[in-house]
């Protein structure tokens, strides 16, 4: 498999394999923050649920106290009553608004049985405070007062769902919010205790015997929750305000709270008045139970605060995580364009170059390269093999070259330019094989320079050189392409036309003898020179014919030629 494609193929794989991990990461870190949002609205609901669930408690009193007024009514208790019953209007309607914004609930099913109760026991309440004192059976106040009290737990349940799911995500303040349940328990079973004197108070009778019972089991509960919040923060997880808080608990309701219904159950025992109605108890007791609130709200803050530091953690972590994750593929597109640009594309062109340079394409040069690395070298060294590769190339031309001029100069007679001995044998031969094979007739035309002897006695040799440059001259002009010519030797010469018959050729001999005698030569001191020459020529056809004999009988029509007076053409017979 190619490179780059294995490039392409591994990074997709590891495009893929990043992504993946990146986006399971990111998906964790955005779940855990989308839950801790969650978390801290469920928070905020549960928070506004308590308050609730504490107006609904503080409802209690004034309820208390319009039931055990006497007639004509007290103003001042029907106003406190109405004030108390606006402020629980007030959070319940602000516990709905946030389970509307937070969570989109529109009609919640318990708030609706929670509005329809409310309703109900306030109706029961109201009917049973406009009628005579005497009508107000210890059966019906406790009806009045134990429908009040089942208002508390629906106000809580309703949002105790969403008090689950902010435990859920926040693990570390499910004990916080276990504590401010407890100190909200607390709060409301501090008011069933003095709800409990509500009957004896308005009726000014002694406490019956259950009604004891029901204070001590009260006074049971309260002790147990106290204890209980005090144990879970025994390990050091209590707020730093907790210990002051606590201490205004003991002291004010445990102490003073407390002590004022042990006055009243002393009083039932010894028979004495209580001195008080149930709204003086109720303006007595009430104030007591704030440290309650306190603590409650101490524990709420508590758990708030380290929700939203959870919550800032989570969104901490998810920004890392996203930038990270950003960065992390900006560097692998980065590393992969490197490796891309630098290593790969480098690699490609030099495999084209190395490949151009096997083939003997130097044309190109594909070094150039001011790279400090491993591909820069790697590209010096292409470059350095092209250069070798053109200057060996150039001494390979020279040398073919000189051997070119070697064989022709083998070949070729120095002073007339004509093919020497040597290669018109060769020359011949090829074309008396052709002509054996085609069964064709070849011929041969043989001169010689009349008389030279005395040309070169009389003139010097340098000019019987330029009369045999001269000759070769003519007759190379007369011949056609095709036509062999060459210098058989000293001032003889042999030509083997291309394909012709004996007489074509004894013709070709007489054009050259005329063209020889017709063409003088002047000499450098002004001389006219005029020289001849003497033919002979043969011809053979068949697969039977050699140049030997040809050239024998061609040399055989010469001499009879010289013989016969010189100038002339003698044919073989
Ligand atoms: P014939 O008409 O019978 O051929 O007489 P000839 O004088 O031409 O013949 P001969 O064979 O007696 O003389 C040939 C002369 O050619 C002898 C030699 O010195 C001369 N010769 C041979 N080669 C060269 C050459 O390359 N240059 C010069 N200048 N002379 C040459
Ligand atoms: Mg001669
Ligand atoms: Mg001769």
């Amino acid at each position: 498999m190619k490179i780059s494609r294995l490039l392409t193929l591994s990074t997709a794989v590891l495009a893929l394999l990043v992504f993946g991990m990146l986006g399971h990461i990111t998906r964790e870190a955005w779940l855990h923050y989308d839950d801790t949002s969650a978390g801290l609205q469920a928070l905020r609901l549960t928070q506004r649920a308590m308050i609730a669930a504490e107006k609904l408690s503080f409802e209690r009193g004034p309820v208390n106290a319009v039931l055990g007024d006497r007639q004509p009514a007290d103003p001042a208790r029907r106003d406190r009553l109405t004030r108390a019953r606006a402020a629980t209007d007030l959070a319940l309607i602000q516990l709905e608004r946030e389970l509307q914004n937070d969570f989109g609930t529109q009609h919640p099913v318990e708030m609706a049985s929670l509005y329809q109760a409310l309703a109900e026991a306030r109706n029961t309440v109201d009917t049973l405070a406009s009628a005579a004192p005497a009508e107000r059976t210890p059966e019906l106040l406790k009806n009045a007062i134990g429908r009040m009290f089942a208002l508390v737990p629906l106000a809580l349940d309703a949002v105790g769902g969403y008090t689950l799911a902010s435990e859920r995500a926040y693990p570390r303040i499910s004990r916080t919010l276990i504590k401010t349940r407890y100190a909200v328990e607390l709060r409301e079973y501090a008011g069933r205790l003095g709800s409990v004197l509500t009957v004896p108070l308005a009726k000014r009778q002694a406490l019956v015997p259950a009604e004891h019972e029901q204070l001590e089991m009260l006074r049971g509960r309260l002790a147990q929750l106290r204890q209980q919040i005090q144990a879970l923060g025994e390990d050091g997880g209590n707020p730093a305000g907790f210990n002051t808080v606590m201490a205004r608990v003991d002291e004010i309701y445990f102490g003073t709270g407390l002590g004022l219904v042990a006055g009243i159950e002393a009083a039932s025992r010894a028979g004495r008045d209580y001195g008080m109605d149930t709204g003086q108890f109720a303006q007595r007791y009430v104030p007591t139970m704030t440290p309650i609130l306190s603590l409650r709200d101490e524990l709420l803050q508590e758990a708030q605060t380290q929700a939203q530091s959870d919550h800032e953690h989570a969104r901490t972590e998810l920004l890392i995580v996203c930038s990270s994750g950003v960065a992390i593929l900006l560097a692998l597109t980065l590393l992969l364009l490197i490796v891309r640009r630098r290593v790969i594309v480098p690699l490609l062109r030099a495999t084209r170059a190395v490949i151009r340079l096997g083939n003997g394409d130097y044309s190109r040069d594909s070094s150039g390269s001011q790279r400090a690395d491993e591909i820069g070298d790697m590209l010096r060294a292409l470059s350095t093999l092209r250069t070798n590769s053109i200057e060996r190339q150039q001494l390979e031309l020279e040398r073919q070259h000189l051997i070119d001029e070697l064989r022709r100069r083998a070949d070729t007679d120095y002073l007339t330019g004509l093919l020497n001995r040597r290669a018109f044998t060769t020359a011949s031969t090829q074309r008396l094989r052709r002509a054996r094979g085609r069964n064709e007739t070849l011929a041969v035309v043989l001169f010689d320079i009349d008389h030279f002897k005395s040309v070169n006695d009389s003139h010097g040799h340098e000019t019987g050189d330029q009369v045999l440059i001269r000759v070769a001259s003519v007759v190379r002009e007369e011949l056609r392409d095709g036509e062999i010519l060459a210098r058989h030797g000293g001032e003889e010469f042999v030509v083997m036309p291309a394909h012709c018959t004996q007489e074509q050729a004894c013709a070709l001999a007489e054009r050259l003898r005329s063209a020889i005698a017709s063409e003088p030569l002047t000499l450098a001191d002004g001389h006219i020179l005029r020289v001849t020459a003497s033919f002979g020529v043969a011809s053979a056809a068949g697969p039977q014919i050699s140049l030997d004999d040809l050239l024998h009988a061609a040399d055989l029509a010469l001499y009879r030629a010289k013989r016969k007076g010189r100038n002339r053409v003698e044919s073989a017979a």
